[in-house]
C-alpha cells in the first residue's frame, strides 16, 4: 500500500499525527476536522496514500464501494437522522488543501446553503 511520509494525512493514518478517530477499518480511518464547518464535520480518509479522484483506478473499486456505503453509517452513529452533506475536493482549482484523497462527512448545525465555501 502506498504511503507518504511527507503527507499529513498519511501521518495521521500511522498515528505520528493525533487526531480525534470516530472510526477505523481496514481500509478507512474517520475523524473530526481540526476546522469544523458545521456541528458535526468528520474526514473519511482511505488508509492508502491517493492522492485525489484523478488517481482513482479501477483497482479502488473496493476501496470507494466501501466509503460510500460505509458514509451513511457513519452519519447515523452521528446522530444525523434527517440527512448529511458529502465533499471531496478535487485539485487546487475544487478548494483541494490536503493531497491525500479525503470524502467530508458534514451535518448537524452550521449547515447552510449549497456546497461549501472557506
Ligand atoms: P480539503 O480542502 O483538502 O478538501 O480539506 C482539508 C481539510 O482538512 C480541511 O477541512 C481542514 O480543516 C482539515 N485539516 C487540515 N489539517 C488538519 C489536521 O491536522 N487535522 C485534522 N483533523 N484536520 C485537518
Ligand atoms: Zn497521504
Amino acid at each position: 500500500m502506498t504511503t507518504d511520509t511527507n503527507c499529513l494525512f498519511c501521518n495521521i493514518v500511522a498515528g505520528t499525527i493525533p487526531s480525534t478517530q470516530v472510526y477505523s477499518d481496514e481500509l478507512v480511518i474517520v475523524f473530526k476536522d481540526i476546522n469544523p464547518k458545521a456541528q458535526i464535520h468528520l474526514l473519511v480518509v482511505p488508509r492508502e496514500h491517493i492522492i485525489s479522484l484523478n488517481e482513482i483506478e479501477q483497482r479502488h473499486d473496493v476501496l470507494i464501494g466501501h466509503i460510500i456505503r460505509l458514509l451513511p453509517k457513519i452519519a447515523k452513529e452521528q446522530g444525523l437522522n434527517d440527512g448529511f452533506r458529502t465533499v471531496i475536493n478535487t485539485g487546487a482549482g475544487g478548494g483541494q488543501v490536503v493531497f491525500h484523497l479525503h470524502v467530508h462527512l458534514l451535518g448537524g448545525k452550521g449547515l447552510h446553503g449549497v456546497g461549501f465555501v472557506e
